[in-house]
C-alpha cells in the first residue's frame, strides 16, 4: 500500500496535465474526491480537467459543490492527458473510451472497491478505506499539499456520504479521526447535513413515495424490492437521479436482508433498466448477485444494468438471494 501510494504521488509530481475522472452515475465520494483532487492539482500549479461520462445528471444534493469547470462531454485532448480515475472500479465505469485510455500517457487507477480491476498502468487500491477521499487524503499528505477549507470539506463530503454520514459498517476510527482533521481545516458538519440533506427537492419525495408504495417483500420478508418506470420520472418532471436514497429506505425495513430497487433512466440512451442493491450484512454479498448481469460493487452495495423486464429482474434476484442464503 505505501509503495502504491509513493507511485502515485510520483506519477503527480512528473505529470503536469491531467484528465480527472470518477464513476458515472457519481455520488459523493465520486465528486469529493474529484474536486479534492482538482483544487490539490491547482495548488500544485498543474493543469486539470474534471470529467464525469454517461447521460445522469449530478444529483441535486450536491449542486451547491464548487464544480465549475467540470464537463461531461470528453475534452478533444483527452488522449493527450494522464487519467486519473478516482472511486471507479473499472475502466468501462468511467465511461473514457478504450481508445483514449489506451492512447494517454498514463492512466492512474486510485480506489476503495474490492473488486477494483487495476486497470491503471499505476494502481492505488485500498479496499479497508472507508471512501475514495479518505485514500485523496493520505495522496495529498504524501504531495505536500496543505488542507485548505474547500479540500477539507470535499473530502468531508466523500467520507460523509460513502459511511453514510459516519454510520455504516465503514465507519473505521480511521474516518472519525479524519473527520476530527478536517473539522480542524474548517469543515463545519452541520452546514454541509443542512446542504447536503435538508435541502431535498419536494419531486423527490413524491418520487420516494410511489417508491415506497409498490415495495415488496419476498423471500418470509427477508428480500424487498420496488421499482420506478420512465412514466414515474417524466411525471414528476426530474431524472434517475432523483431516485437516489430509495434504497436505502428499503434496507433501513425490519428483517430485510436484502434490498433492491430497479429503475428505467427517462432518456433516449441510456440502459432500458438500472439495478440497486444493498445487503444488511456482510455475510450476504450483493456484488457476487450483480457481476452475474455485468455489474460489480462493492458486498453491501452493488448494481448492474439489464435490459430484462422488471419482474425478470426481481425473479433473478430473487432467485440468487435464495439460493445464496440456502447454501449458507
Ligand atoms: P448504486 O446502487 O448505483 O448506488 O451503486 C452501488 C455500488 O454498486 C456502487 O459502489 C457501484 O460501484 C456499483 N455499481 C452500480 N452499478 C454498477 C454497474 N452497472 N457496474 C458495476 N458496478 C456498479
Ligand atoms: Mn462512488
Ligand atoms: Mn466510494
Amino acid at each position: 500500500m505505501t509503495s502504491e501510494l509513493s507511485a502515485v504521488a510520483d506519477a503527480v509530481r512528473s505529470n503536469d496535465r491531467f484528465l480527472l475522472v470518477t464513476h458515472e452515475n457519481p455520488d459523493g465520494d465520486a465528486l469529493g474526491s474529484i474536486l479534492a483532487m482538482k483544487l490539490a492539482l491547482d495548488s500544485l500549479g498543474k493543469d486539470s480537467v474534471m470529467y464525469i461520462g454517461g447521460e445522469m445528471a449530478i444529483p441535486p444534493d450536491y449542486e451547491f459543490m464548487a464544480l465549475d469547470g467540470l464537463v461531461r462531454i470528453l475534452p478533444a485532448d483527452a488522449a493527450t492527458r494522464v487519467v486519473l480515475a478516482l472511486d471507479s472500479a473499472t475502466a468501462p465505469r468511467t465511461r473514457i473510451p478504450p481508445e483514449v485510455l489506451e492512447a494517454a500517457p498514463l492512466v492512474v487507477d486510485v480506489d476503495h472497491h474490492h473488486d477494483n480491476t487495476r486497470f491503471g498502468k499505476v494502481n492505488l487500491v485500498v479496499a479497508e478505506a472507508s471512501s475514495t477521499g479518505e485514500i485523496v487524503r493520505d495522496l495529498l499528505r504524501e504531495l505536500g499539499v496543505p488542507l485548505t477549507p474547500a479540500l477539507a470539506e470535499a473530502l468531508y463530503i466523500a467520507i460523509d456520504t460513502d459511511t453514510g454520514r459516519f454510520q455504516y459498517a465503514n465507519t473505521t476510527p480511521k474516518a472519525h479521526e479524519l473527520a476530527i482533521e478536517l473539522m480542524a481545516h474548517g469543515v463545519e458538519p452541520q452546514e454541509i447535513f443542512r446542504r447536503i440533506y435538508e435541502a431535498v427537492p419536494f419531486a423527490r419525495q413524491k418520487l420516494k413515495g410511489k417508491a415506497l408504495d409498490r415495495a415488496r417483500l419476498y423471500e418470509d420478508g427477508r428480500m424487498i424490492a420496488t421499482y420506478l418506470l420512465r412514466e414515474d420520472f417524466e411525471e414528476l418532471g426530474v431524472g434517475e437521479e432523483y431516485a437516489e436514497g430509495v434504497i436505502d429506505e428499503l434496507r433501513a425495513v425490519k428483517g430485510v436482508e436484502l434490498a433492491m430497487t430497479v429503475r428505467e433512466p427517462p432518456v433516449p440512451d441510456g440502459p432500458p433498466r438500472r439495478v440497486s442493491m444493498r445487503s444488511a450484512s456482510d455475510a450476504f454479498d450483493v456484488s457476487a448477485i450483480a457481476r452475474r448481469r455485468n455489474g460489480g460493487g462493492h458486498r453491501r452495495a452493488a448494481g448492474f444494468s439489464s435490459d430484462e423486464s422488471v419482474e425478470e429482474i426481481i425473479e433473478f434476484v430473487r432467485n440468487e438471494f435464495a439460493h445464496a442464503t440456502a447454501r449458507a
